[in-house]
Order: C-alpha cells, then sequence, then structure tokens
C-alpha cells in the first residue's frame, strides 16, 4: 500500500469543536425542549451589504454577455480590487505598497496555511499560546513539529509564547532561535492587541534576529480605539521582516463568499542553502500562480464594492453591530465580577473562568445552566486553559438574551 505522509499522524485531530458539537447534541437529546444559544462560532451572521450584492450581481449580467465575459483572471488578483486595497487600506494610512506585493485570495485560512511552504524543512516556528490552529497544525503537516507532548499539551519542536494576564496577553520575546513568527492581531481567541511600541518591539526583534513575522490581521476592521497599529507596516521597517494577511470575511461578511489578500514587500528577504539573498515575494508569487488560479471575478467585483462610499458605511454599520454585541457582553460579565479581557478592538471576549474553573467545567456549566454554547480556551493552547471565549457574531437578541441568562447563574 501506498505510504501516507506520517506528519499527519502527529495531529491532534479536531478535537476542540468536535468535542463542543459532542457535548452540546447529547445535552439537547437529553433536553429536548432547551433553547441554546451559541455564542461559541466564530462567524458572522448578518448577511452581505447591499452595496456589495449588487455589485456582485452586476459581475454576474457581465459574465452572461460574450462580449464582457472574463475567464481566468490574473492569479494575483485584478488591478482594480489591488488598487483599492493598496489606496484604502495603506496609501490612506500612509504606507507605500506596490501593485506586486499584493496576492488576492479566496481566504486567510489558506494564505496562513500556505506560507510555510515557502520556507525550509528546518525553519523554527514561534507561535502565541492560545492560537488561532491553523498555524500549528499547518507545520504539523509539514513535518516541523516534532512530537506532540500530551502532558504539556504541545509540540516538543515548537516555541509557544504564553499569553494570558500574567503578561497582559502580551508575548515575550522568544528566548532562542526562531525563523517564523506568527502574531495574530487583534487576536484570535483573546480579542486583545498590541499597541505601537509592543509591536515595534516585534519588528526590531525580527530584524537584529534574521526571523520573519507573519502577520494575521484578519480582524483588523474590528480596531475602534485610533492608537491601535492597523497594519504591522505602520511600524518603520515592517517590510523588511513582516508579511501581512489580511481577510474580507470578518470585515465584509465573506466567510462564505471568500476573498482575502496577503502582503509580501518586495523588501523581504530570506536565504536560499548557499546563503544568498532571495526575494520571499517572487518564491509567493511562484506558489500562489503554480498552485492558485485566481478569485472569482464576481468575488472580486463585490470585494472591490467594500471600498466604496456606500460599502464603508454599510460595513461601518455591521461592524459597530457586533461591536455593540461585544460591550453588551463585556460589560455584562464585568459588572458580575468577572475578569474579562478583549471585545474592545476585536468581537471575541476572553473571559477568566470564576473559581478556578477548568474551561472544560465551565463550559459544561454554561451549557447546562443557562443553555449558552461557547468555546472553551484552552482548545486554543495549554495557556488558554481556565480561560473562556465567547462572540459578539451573535444577533442582538441572542446576545442580550445570553448575558442576562449567565447573570443569573450562581458564579
Ligand atoms: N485568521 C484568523 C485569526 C481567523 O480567526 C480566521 C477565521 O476565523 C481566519 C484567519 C480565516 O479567515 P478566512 O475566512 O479569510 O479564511
Amino acid at each position: 500500500m501506498t505510504q501516507i505522509n506520517h506528519n499527519y499522524t502527529l495531529l491532534q485531530g479536531s478535537y476542540l469543536f468536535s468535542e463542543i458539537a459532542k457535548r452540546r447534541t447529547k445535552f439537547m437529546q437529553d433536553n429536548p425542549n432547551a433553547q441554546i444559544i451559541s455564542l461559541g462560532i466564530g462567524d458572522v451572521t448578518r448577511g452581505l451589504p447591499d452595496a456589495i450584492t449588487k455589485a456582485m450581481h452586476d459581475a454576474v449580467d457581465e459574465l452572461s454577455n460574450p462580449s464582457t465575459f472574463r475567464g481566468y483572471g490574473p492569479e494575483q488578483g485584478y488591478d482594480f480590487l489591488i488598487n483599492d486595497i493598496i489606496n484604502n487600506d495603506y496609501k490612506a494610512r500612509g504606507i507605500d505598497i506596490a501593485t506586486n506585493e499584493v496576492f488576492v485570495s479566496d481566504g486567510s485560512k489558506c494564505d496562513v496555511g500556505n506560507i510555510q511552504e515557502i520556507f525550509s524543512q528546518d525553519a523554527v516556528i514561534a507561535v502565541q499560546d492560545p492560537v488561532y490552529p491553523v498555524y500549528v497544525d499547518t507545520n504539523v503537516m509539514a513535518g516541523r513539529s516534532g512530537k506532540f507532548n500530551k502532558e504539556t499539551n504541545q509540540y516538543e519542536n515548537i516555541v509557544y509564547l504564553k499569553c494570558d494576564a500574567s503578561n497582559n496577553f502580551t508575548p515575550s520575546l522568544p528566548d532562542r532561535k526562531v525563523d517564523l513568527i506568527y502574531l495574530c492581531y487583534p487576536n484570535n481567541p483573546t480579542g486583545m492587541t498590541l499597541s505601537k511600541e509592543e509591536l515595534k518591539r516585534w519588528v526590531d526583534f525580527a530584524k537584529a534576529n534574521d526571523c520573519i513575522i507573519l502577520y494575521d490581521s484578519a480582524y483588523e476592521a474590528f480596531i475602534q480605539e485610533a492608537d491601535v497599529p492597523r497594519s504591522i507596516y505602520e511600524i518603520e521597517g515592517a517590510k523588511e521582516v513582516a508579511i501581512e494577511f489580511r481577510s474580507f470575511s470578518k470585515t465584509a461578511g465573506f466567510t462564505g463568499v471568500r476573498c482575502a489578500y496577503t502582503v509580501v514587500p518586495r523588501e523581504l528577504k530570506a536565504k536560499d542553502a548557499d546563503g544568498n539573498a532571495v526575494l520571499v515575494n517572487d518564491l509567493w508569487n511562484r506558489r500562489h500562480t503554480t498552485k492558485f488560479n485566481g478569485v472569482s471575478y464576481v468575488t472580486q467585483r463585490g470585494a472591490a464594492a467594500i471600498y466604496t462610499p456606500e460599502g464603508k458605511a454599510q460595513i461601518a454599520s455591521i461592524i459597530d453591530y457586533y461591536m455593540t454585541n461585544a460591550g453588551i457582553i463585556r460589560e455584562g460579565l464585568a459588572s458580575l465580577g468577572l475578569e474579562v479581557f478583549g471585545g474592545v478592538n476585536a468581537p471575541y471576549i476572553w473571559l477568566k473562568t470564576p473559581n478556578g474553573l477548568d474551561s472544560w467545567a465551565f463550559f459544561d456549566k454554561l451549557l447546562s445552566e443557562a443553555n449558552i454554547v461557547g468555546t472553551p480556551g484552552v482548545g486554543f493552547g495549554q495557556a488558554g486553559q481556565g480561560y473562556f471565549r465567547l462572540t459578539a457574531f451573535g444577533s442582538r437578541e441572542n446576545t442580550e438574551k445570553a448575558v442576562e441568562r449567565i447573570t443569573k447563574l450562581s458564579l
């Protein structure tokens, strides 16, 4: 028989979400009349803004006419969208990004998962703990992780940067040589951000230690506070050391439509086996054009509508809706004396479980006593033990109901 990639056997499976589904299903079987509210999912619920659906309808009509039909487009994305991205997300903030530095894709999950492919098999990976699991699992698949240690809940060759209340969720710089550092801000799952000064420490570290930062900014659109950096390229010198990932999924309801982009600056270099400098942009371009055939024209027209005045206004109102939910959860829980984090510049609220309960014990309590489903923090990494994630993506009615139910619990 043909052998499999044995690295796949090192994966820990999708334990988190399958275990959540299992416990929820069991509870519903035992309590068929319970009205469950889910504040666990990281998916949006408000629907696409009209400006976007209108642009997509128009694009569909164009495709039905042979004179305006489009087949394969440029793998990197159409200029109309790339120019909108550059002008609105970068130039407007004083950041210079060139058209050949932007790669449009069908999602940040694919980009943050695929990026590791262009780096050496020996590259040492650093991740925040707790972490968006895709960064870890894709490196496990690629053979960089070493074995999983069930006692520490960690892979032996991955460097984990602890983020908890003791360091205000600001990871310490790695204490050994690493090659790739995944940073996610605003953070999933903690909902926390880094200040400009803190982000500068990372850029300076990467420059001084020859490593590359993979900066996942999927929740940038949720930033409310003026002094929180919206792009790593706001930091001087970051273009020499960082790749930035942005997604339209949460920004504009594109979780099902699928569109995102990645910026790989031409200044960013890595080395080949002989120690010669290589442009990372060339490698990513090669990978992207070889393995990807472009995002559909209809989708890219929809994405471009995000940057029109109507699109911007409609998106702002949806983000405001979610962030109002976040405030309701945050303030509601804080008023009960719970320790809550995040939810100010991100749609995630990260709370310390009360009375020293572990994450899963709190999950069970919330499910059985308040009929609310959330996400146990330990599912994102060992440093998430004793924490719990709630999301602001539900309806207003369910969000308010959920907080009211939690208020009635004995905590
Ligand atoms: N990065 C982070 C941190 C996320 O939380 C998510 C989605 O939950 C993604 C990337 C995936 O984004 P996309 O829908 O563009 O694949």
